[in-house]
């Protein structure tokens, strides 16, 4: 799904979306949307089959929306199909009951097939199968609502035939004559082509190949624990995302950089994808102000760039911006960057929770230098009163001058524990070295790093590395 496409999708919506019918060569234009598809097939080892009626020289059509149906239908038809699979894809002049000539177009392939009980929801938006079989593959699940919506539009009907593991075979059937068509305008020639059908095969041709190391497939947790924060001038694609995103996070939308920092001062986000160009504060300079302020500057930004405007990424990254992506972006590829970011940060959190002796008290990486310098604060200030056990969060809070509030916001956003525990995981990780030593009893101990009770100590201990002190030196 590009941008784009998006927009398009956005038009539907609103009702807004108009048939424009050309008279000419079906044959050859389906013939043709055939072969671009050619190189993706080629590199996926698929037998392709094209049969196209040469019957169809001299027939009305809306050119843009049956490119985007084949499109869509034959995307489908490589991507859920592995390799060595076939696709079949004919192209027939039939006659329907009143006598009329129609179009029937069958795509059917031999892949991994679609459930009985996925088939009803295939059509519907945002909808993706996430079985076993499915796994692997990218999608944002609007390319079949799309183009059922086209070919109802165009008073045409789509079906959908399929045995799991044994394949699929969508037919669409369409009206050839002017008048079975509705209401229309008539072109002469392509107007206002958006983006062309090769370009936007050329771009699936790029996922391909990156698919595998980087659009990993999204296994997000779909209970939207996590928040996102899209902010965006253009209402349809701030819409478009903010829905497309709410499958799996709980998002929130700004629709410029002044907005979008106030939001973000007053709530925890996990992320924010932010438009560039944009009126009163733009991309770049929300980026700035979000990483110089310890209230947001832990924050993952991904920037949205225009084509041609990578510099503006440069700069962007220089002011801490986390990724970019320059549009018109496939929304499959932003999906995966922020799993990728969000993921990231988890993982970094869950080895810092691991406590292992010695380590380093590794935070997330790409860390904000404002971050970093709160991180080593925070470090040196324990350093110098973990083994003091009146050493509490009201202490701690008031040596690095700030709130309490903020406190608990910084730690929990960099390292997911509160204060409280970072002092005690702190105190547990010296504790370990000590106990190494063999030169102390594990109350000595105890009361060096900081704990006034052994046998709390002890406890402590043992809940985060199962196991007692005096057991963990055997
Ligand atoms: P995109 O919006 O990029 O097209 P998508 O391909 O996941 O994403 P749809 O084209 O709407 O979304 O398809 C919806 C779902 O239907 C897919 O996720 C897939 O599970 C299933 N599906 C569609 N076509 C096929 C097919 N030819 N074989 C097997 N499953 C299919
Ligand atoms: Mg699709």
């Amino acid at each position: 799904m590009l941008t784009n496409e998006i927009l398009t999708f956005r038009k539907f919506e609103a009702g807004k979306v108009s048939v424009s019918l050309t008279q000419g060569n079906l044959t050859a234009l389906i013939q043709g949307v055939a072969d671009t598809f050619k190189t993706l097939t080629e590199q996926k080892n698929i037998a392709f089959n094209i049969a196209v009626d040469f019957n169809l020289e001299n027939v009305w059509y809306d050119k843009g929306k049956l490119e985007n149906i084949l499109f869509n239908l034959l995307s489908n038809a490589i991507k859920y199909t592995p390799e060595k699979g076939k696709i079949y894809f004919t192209a027939t002049k039939i006659f329907n009951s009143l006598n009329k000539p129609n179009v029937l177009i069958n795509i059917q392939d031999n892949g991994i097939g679609i459930s009985k009980s996925a088939q009803s929801k295939v059509f519907d938006r945002f909808y993706r199968d996430d079985s076993e079989q499915a796994n692997g593959s990218y999608g944002t699940g609007i390319g079949l609502a799309l183009t059922k919506q086209m070919v109802e539009v165009l008073n045409g009907k789509i079906t959908l035939e399929s045995e799991i593991n044994k394949g699929s075979s969508f037919k669409v059937i369409l009206p050839l004559e002017k008048d079975d068509f509705p209401t229309h305008d008539v072109k002469n020639k392509d107007s206002e082509e958006q983006i062309s059908l090769q370009e936007r095969v050329l771009l699936m041709s790029d996922l391909n190949v990156v698919d595998s190391e980087q659009v990993q497939p999204l296994n997000v947790k779909d209970d939207n624990s996590k928040k996102v924060l899209v902010v965006e001038d253009n209402t349809d694609l701030r819409e478009f995302l903010a829905e497309a995103l709410s499958v799996n996070y709980t998002v929130s939308v700004a629709e410029n950089g002044e907005i979008g920092y106030g939001l973000a001062c007053e709530n925890d986000y996990d992320l924010i994808v932010s438009d560039i160009m944009m009126p009163k504060v733009n991309g770049l300079e929300l980026c700035k102000m979000l990483k110089n302020n310890l209230q947001t500057s832990h924050i993952p930004v991904i920037l949205l760039t225009a084509k041609n405007q990578e510099e503006d990424y440069i700069e962007g990254l220089q002011y801490g911006a986390d990724d970019y992506i320059s549009k018109p972006f496939n929304l499959n590829v932003l999906q995966a960057k922020i799993y990728s970011i969000i993921e990231n940060r988890e993982k970094l959190i869950q080895r810092f929770q691991k406590v292992e002796e010695d380590e380093e008290q590794s935070v997330v990486s790409n860390i904000s230098t404002l971050d970093q310098e709160f991180m080593n604060k925070v470090n040196q200030v324990i350093e110098e009163f973990y083994v003091d056990s009146a050493f509490d969060i009201d202490a701690f809070s008031s040596k690095l001058y700030v709130s309490r509030s903020l406190l608990y916001k910084k730690l929990k956003a960099l390292t997911d524990v509160s204060p409280n525990e970072y002092i005690t995981i702190y105190r547990l990780k010296k504790s370990l070295t000590l106990l190494k030593s063999n030169k102390h009893q594990v109350s000595e101990v105890a009361f060096m790093v900081g704990f006034n009770d052994p046998k709390y100590f002890s406890r402590v201990f043992k809940k985060y590395y199962n196991c007692s002190p005096s057991s963990y030196l055997e």
